[in-house]
This record gives structure tokens, C-alpha cells and sequence, in this order.
């Protein structure tokens, strides 16, 4: 490996957007107004249109974005919303920030995500809401989703943390259900440098009760109408995350092209590709099956290619979720034990995309 580079999980320091980064810091430093103003009031302007939806909230974290929803939705203490296994942990523990039970159906083994069969076999009387995750930027099968939804009057609450500008067949995520919940965790797609989140929906009344709860449940400035979070956007954060959505377009493009050049180069038979189910795939993650994970991870790293494990357990079987009572996912338990993820950012060069097709391909 003498001639490779090191080829890092992750580059998050701002690159060909630099200098936008730095205008729109400098910019918030010299206003002297630093949380919920006017860049955050553009920034969730500009991201509502990017998401194709009238409404954008900007708050705190993506975990939080999830939490204000279902508060918003009056879903909290005795209710149940049904989530998958296989996401980050911040799913369902966004489900009990907001007093209810998340109740757990298995992924689809192909696709990863929620399995509708899974979805409508776990709905009991006490479910409110579904909370399908577009997990490593691949839209959920929202079409049998939203219909068994529909159904049984649940509310659709879309997690899409991991899919920014993701569609599904054609229809950007966050605005198939009744909110969008988006976070700008530095790794996220779009990323600020800091952390961040956005509720998008196209009801104007969850909006105004989602800023409401947001800013402590103020109505007006001290007059608190309910018990609120805490969890607002900074300037500086909603400045920086409107320097870099202009990229979020070409950024996402090369994200796909270098799936694609995973797809066609990968080739070792102890490698199994994931299907793609849908073009409208962000690639946030490129994760694929390795029966002989420790040893593929082994080799990648021999040559300097690093990779990460999303995720090593399933959510119901992490202590901190012991409480929420037993749970079946056989699908999700053998995934975590499988599952292994190459890099995949922008800022890859074809020559280090090369350095991971070859690694993974070595036969040892
Ligand atoms: C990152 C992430 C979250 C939580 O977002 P934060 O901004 O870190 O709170 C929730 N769900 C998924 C699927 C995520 O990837």
C-alpha cells in the first residue's frame, strides 16, 4: 500500500464551499444576532422549497425535529409509534422523548427498511403513528406505507435524517407523510458545523405549533402558552447550512456516482451489493453484506480504507431501550451482524474510489 493515500471514513471540514462558509459566518459575527432571526427565517424558507413543501422549522437536532412533531401531534404518554429496528438509536429515542413507546417491526431484508407487512402487523389500539426511517438515503417503501397508514388513521412521520433532496418515486421525502423531520448533524448530507434540524410539513398550523414548541411555548416574548423544549437553530448554523445548500445538488450527484462505481467495480464473491430500490437514492451511506465482516473490515483497513458498521446492535436490543419491553426482529439482528459501510462523501477522489474497489476485491 505504499503508493496509496489513506482513504478516511468521512471529510467534514467545508471544501469547494469555503469561502461561503467563512462570508456567512463573518456575516452573523458582524450582525450581533445570534439565535432564531433572520438567516434561520431564510434558511427554513430556502430549505421548504428545496423539499418541495411551504413549510420549514428550523430547531436543534434532527432528534429533536422528530420529538416537537409528535408533540405537536398531541402523541406522547400511552401512545404508541411503530419505528424500525435498524436506524440510528436517536429514532426511537426521539419516540420517548416525546412520552410514547416506540414499538418496534422489523426491516424488510433486502431494502433495510421498515417492512410494511412487519409495519402492519405490530399496529395495535393504542398506535398513533408510523415513523418510517429513508435509512442511508434510501426512501422506505412509502407506497404500501402510506397506505396501510391510511387505513388504520395513523399519522405518517417520515424520518429523513440520512436522505436531504431523497425521492421516492418522484416525491421528495418529508412531504409524503405529515412531517418531515431532517437533521444537520456535520456527516448529514447537508451539514452544519454544529448541530441542527428541521421539521418540514405542509400543514401551516403544525408549523406555527412546532416554532411554539421549539422556543419553550411562547406565544409572545415570556408568555409561555405550554411547556416547550429548548431547542432552537442558531444563525450561525442556519447561515452556514444557506451557504452550503447550493451545493447539496452537485454534492448529491457525486455521492451517486460513486455508488455507481461501487456497483460495477465490487465484484468479490464474499460481497453481497445491496439492491437499489429506488433512483431517487441519496447514498448517505454505501453499506454492503459481508458474511466474513471482521476480516473484509481487516483488509479494507490493511490497505487504508476505513469503515464504519451502521449499525453493530439493533435499537430494541440496546440497554437504554430495555425498558420499552421484548421485541422480535430477526431481519435487523442478522443485519447488524453483517452489515459493513465504505466511504462515500463528495470529497472522494476517483483515485481513492479506485483504492476501495481494488481493496475489496483482493482475494486473500
Ligand atoms: C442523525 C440521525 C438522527 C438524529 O439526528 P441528530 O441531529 O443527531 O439529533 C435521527 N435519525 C436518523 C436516521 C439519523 O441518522
Amino acid at each position: 500500500m505504499s503508493e496509496a493515500t489513506r482513504v478516511p471514513f468521512n471529510a467534514l471540514a467545508p471544501g469547494e464551499d469555503r469561502a461561503d462558509v467563512d462570508a456567512a459566518i463573518r456575516r452573523v459575527i458582524d450582525s450581533g444576532w445570534f439565535v432564531l432571526g433572520p438567516e434561520v427565517e431564510a434558511f427554513e424558507a430556502e430549505f421548504a422549497a428545496a423539499c418541495g413543501t411551504p413549510h420549514a422549522v428550523g430547531v436543534g437536532t434532527g432528534t429533536d425535529a422528530i420529538t416537537l412533531v409528535l408533540r405537536a401531534l398531541d402523541i406522547g404518554p400511552g401512545d404508541e409509534v411503530i419505528t424500525p429496528p435498524l436506524s440510528a438509536a436517536y429514532s426511537a429515542l426521539a419516540v420517548m422523548m416525546a412520552g410514547a413507546r416506540p414499538v418496534f417491526a422489523d426491516i424488510d431484508p433486502a431494502r433495510l427498511t421498515l417492512d410494511p407487512a412487519a409495519f402492519e402487523a405490530a399496529i395495535t389500539s393504542r398506535t398513533r403513528a408510523v415513523l418510517p426511517v429513508h435509512l442511508y438515503g434510501q426512501p422506505a417503501d412509502m407506497t404500501a406505507i402510506l397506505a396501510i397508514a391510511a387505513r388504520h388513521r395513523l399519522a405518517v412521520v417520515e424520518d429523513a435524517a440520512q436522505a436531504h433532496l431523497a425521492t421516492s418515486e418522484g416525491r421528495p421525502v418529508g412531504t409524503m407523510g405529515v412531517a418531515g423531520a431532517f437533521s444537520f448533524y456535520p456527516t448529514k448530507n447537508l451539514g452544519a458545523l454544529g448541530d441542527g434540524g428541521a421539521v418540514v410539513t405542509r400543514d401551516g398550523e403544525l408549523a406555527a405549533r412546532v416554532k411554539r414548541l421549539r422556543n419553550g411555548g411562547q406565544t409572545t416574548r415570556y408568555h409561555h402558552q405550554e411547556p416547550g423544549a429548548n431547542s432552537r437553530l442558531d444563525e450561525m448554523q442556519a447561515a452556514i447550512l444557506r451557504a452550503r445548500l447550493p451545493y447539496l445538488r452537485g454534492w448529491t450527484d457525486r455521492r451517486r456516482q460513486i455508488a455507481a462505481a461501487y456497483r460495477a467495480g465490487i465484484d468479490s464473491p464474499d460481497i453481497l451489493m445491496l439492491p437499489q430500490f429506488d433512483g431517487g437514492h441519496v447514498y448517505h451511506l454505501f453499506p454492503v453484506i459481508a458474511r466474513h465482516r471482521a476480516a473484509l473490515q481487516a483488509q479494507l483497513a490493511a490497505h487504508g480504507v476505513e469503515t464504519l458498521i451502521h449499525y453493530p446492535v439493533p435499537i430494541p436490543r440496546q440497554p437504554a431501550l430495555s425498558a420499552t419491553g421484548p421485541h422480535q426482529c430477526p431481519v435487523a439482528d442478522r443485519i447488524c451482524g453483517e452489515v459493513l459501510s465504505l466511504p462515500v462523501y463528495p470529497a472522494l477522489t476517483d483515485a481513492q474510489v479506485g483504492q476501495v474497489i481494488t481493496a475489496a476485491n483482493l482475494r486473500t
